[in-house]
C-alpha cells in the first residue's frame, strides 16, 4: 500500500476545507453545528430532502474552490455491514474520479466515532487498490495521501491497513486469470510471499502425497498435466506465541468439473474456485503486518480439476490419508475431496482451532444467494461465535445444521462413504458431514462455505465484484477465539 495515511484530531478550519478536493463528511443528529451547514442546508432544501435522509443516501455538493464534499450521516441503528454499505455507495462518488488525496472529516460523538472514523478508513482504503487488470487504457491512480479529521485516538490505522492489505491480497490471486494461475505459478508466488513475511514453508507435491497415501487429493490432482498440485503449509510462528490457529483453504485454480463436466455458463468464473485459499493468504498477510501475538498453521490444498485420460471418475473407490475409502459419485465435487486430506493433515498437529474457508458448493448459494456466507461447526459454540465475528467485521456469516443423521444420505455400498449423493438434498451440508469425517483428535473445526465471495457490484465495504469476503471475519473470529483463551 502506498496510501500515506494521517490522523488528526480537530475538523480543519473552513478555508482549509475549501482547499481540499475530495471529502467525505460524517455528521450525526447530535451536531447543530459544523462547517459549510448552510451549503448543505441549501442543497437538501433544493432537492426536497431533510437531513435525516443522509443515513440512506449520500449527497455531493461542490466548493467554491472546486472540491466537492460528499456528506453522509452516522446513526447507532444500523449495523456494521450497513454502515459499510452506505460508506462504500458515498465514497463511490469520489472515487469514480480517482483522486490522489481524500479527506474524511468526523463530527460524531461518543462511540459513534471511533466506529465510523475505522469504517470510513477501511472502505476508502479497500477501494482504491489497483487491482489485476489486462485493459491498454487502464490508468491506475493511486491514491497518495488519506487523512482522518476529528479522529478518535484509539483508532488503530495499522491494524486497518494490514486487514486492507490482506483483502486486496485475497482479490488480486481470485481474480488473476486462469493461465496466469496454475498451480504451479501459484505456488511460485506463495514462495516468494513466505520469503518476503518469513513465514515457514513445506510443500506436499503429489510425489509426496502419493507416498504417504493421501488418496483423496492425490484422485483430483491426476487429472492434470503437468502434475503440479500440491499441499502447501505456512506457518508464522511470532515470538513468545504458544498456541496455534490452523486455517485451511481451497485453492482449485480451475474447475472444469472433471468428466461431469461443467457447461459453459457454469466453467465461467471457475478460475474463482481457488479463493478459499487466497482467503486464507489474506488473513496471514493482515495478521503478520499487524503483528498478531498467535501462531498460524495455514493449509492451501492447491490443484485444477481437470479432464484427461488419468482423471478421476463416477465410481471409483479412493482410500483417503486417514485410511477411509470414498466412493466417488460426482467429479465435480473436488473440493470436498482435496479439503479432505488437508483437514487431516491440519488435525495432525493438534492446533486449537481449524477454520477453513471454500467455494464449497452451489447449493449454500441456492440457500443465501451471493450476500452471505454460511458456516457449519462440529462445534455448535464455534458456529454461534462465526455469526457474531461476521457481524463484527461486515461480513455476514450464517450458520447451517451438522446433525449427524445428515450422514446417512452418503453411506456408500461400497466404501465408508460417498463423497456427495445424486439424489440432491442439503449438498452443503452433507459436504460438512463429509468433510468432519477427516478432521481427526476431535479438534474443534469451523467450516466457512464462501458463498458471497463474488457478488456483482460490490458487497458490504467492497465495490469490486471479487471481494476478499473472509479475511476481515477470520481476523475478528482469531481475535475472538483469543479472547476466551482457546476455550472454545
Ligand atoms: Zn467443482
Amino acid at each position: 500500500m502506498i496510501t500515506i495515511i494521517e490522523k488528526k484530531s480537530q475538523i480543519p478550519t473552513v478555508d482549509l476545507i475549501n482547499k481540499t478536493s475530495h471529502s467525505v463528511f460524517v455528521v450525526d443528529e447530535e451536531q447543530k453545528k459544523f462547517p459549510f451547514k448552510d451549503l448543505l442546508t441549501n442543497k437538501l432544501k433544493r432537492i426536497g430532502k431533510k437531513i435525516n435522509d443522509l443515513k440512506k443516501t449520500p449527497i455531493v455538493t461542490e466548493l467554491q474552490g472546486g472540491g466537492i464534499i460528499c456528506w453522509v450521516m452516522a446513526s447507532d441503528n444500523i449495523n456494521l455491514f450497513q454502515c459499510h454499505t452506505l460508506l462504500r455507495k458515498s465514497l463511490a462518488l469520489i472515487i469514480n474520479e480517482k483522486p490522489t488525496d481524500i479527506s474524511i472529516m468526523l463530527q460524531v460523538e461518543g462511540k459513534l466515532s471511533k466506529l465510523w472514523g475505522e469504517a470510513a478508513v477501511y472502505v476508502t482504503l479497500l477501494n482504491t487498490q489497483s487491482l489485476p487488470s489486462h485493459k491498454k487504457d487502464n490508468k491506475n491512480v493511486p491514491l497518495k495521501k488519506l487523512t482522518l479529521y476529528g479522529a478518535d485516538p484509539l483508532i488503530d490505522l495499522n491494524e486497518i491497513s494490514s486487514t486492507v492489505v490482506g483483502n486486496t491480497l485475497a482479490r488480486e490471486l481470485t481474480i488473476t486469470p486462469p493461465n496466469e494461475l496454475t498451480p504451479t505459478i501459484y505456488r511460485g508466488k506463495i514462495k516468494k510471499l513466505a520469503k518476503q513475511n518469513k513465514w515457514k514453508l513445506q510443500e506436499y507435491p503429489m510425489s509426496k502425497l502419493k507416498k504417504m497415501g493421501a488418496g483423496a487429493f492425490f484422485s483430483v490432482g491426476q487429472g492434470s498435466e503437468p502434475q503440479d498440485a500440491a499441499i502447501v503449509h505456512l506457518s508464522y510462528e511470532p515470538k513468545g506465541a504458544m498456541e496455534s490457529i490452523a486455517l485451511v483453504g481451497k485453492g482449485i485454480c480451475f474447475d472444469t468439473g472433471g468428466h461431469n463436466l461443467k457447461p459453459a455458463k457454469y466453467m465461467s468464473g471457475m478460475h474463482e474456485d481457488m479463493n478459499g485459499s487466497a482467503v486464507v493468504l489474506g488473513i496471514l498477510q493482515a495478521a503478520t503486518l499487524a503483528k498478531l501475538p498467535i501462531k498460524l498453521d495455514c493449509w492451501l490444498a492447491i490443484a485444477q480439476n481437470h479432464i484427461g485420460p488419468k482423471a478421476y471418475k463416477q465410481n471409483d473407490v479412493v482410500q483417503a490419508l486417514n485410511g477411509m475409502t470414498i466412493e466417488i459419485v460426482h467429479t465435480d465435487a473436488e473440493g470436498r475431496m482435496v479439503l479432505a486430506d488437508t483437514l487431516t493433515l491440519a488435525s495432525r498437529k493438534k492446533p486449537k482451532a481449524i477454520i477453513d474457508f471454500a467455494t464449497l458448493t452451489g447449493c449454500m448459494h441456492v440457500a443465501m444467494g451471493d450476500r452471505y456466507s454460511g458456516a457449519i461447526s462440529n462445534r455448535p459454540e464455534l458456529s454461534c461465535m462465526a455469526i457474531g465475528a461476521g457481524a463484527e467485521a461486515g461480513e455476514r456469516i450464517a450458520g447451517f445444521p451438522y446433525d449427524e443423521d445428515y450422514e446417512e444420505d452418503i453411506e456408500s455400498k461400497i466404501a465408508d462413504i460417498k463423497q456427495c449423493n445424486l439424489e440432491g438434498g442439503p449438498d452443503h451440508i452433507h459436504a460438512a458431514r463429509f468433510l468432519g469425517r477427516f478432521v481427526e483428535n476431535n479438534v474443534p473445526w469451523l467450516h466457512i462455505d464462501l458463498s458471497s465471495s463474488n457478488r456483482k457490484g460490490g458487497l458490504g465495504a467492497v465495490s469490486s465484484d471479487v471481494n476478499g469476503f473472509g479475511v476481515n471475519f477470520g481476523l475478528k473470529i482469531i481475535h475472538q477465539i483469543m479472547k476466551l483463551r482457546f476455550k472454545i
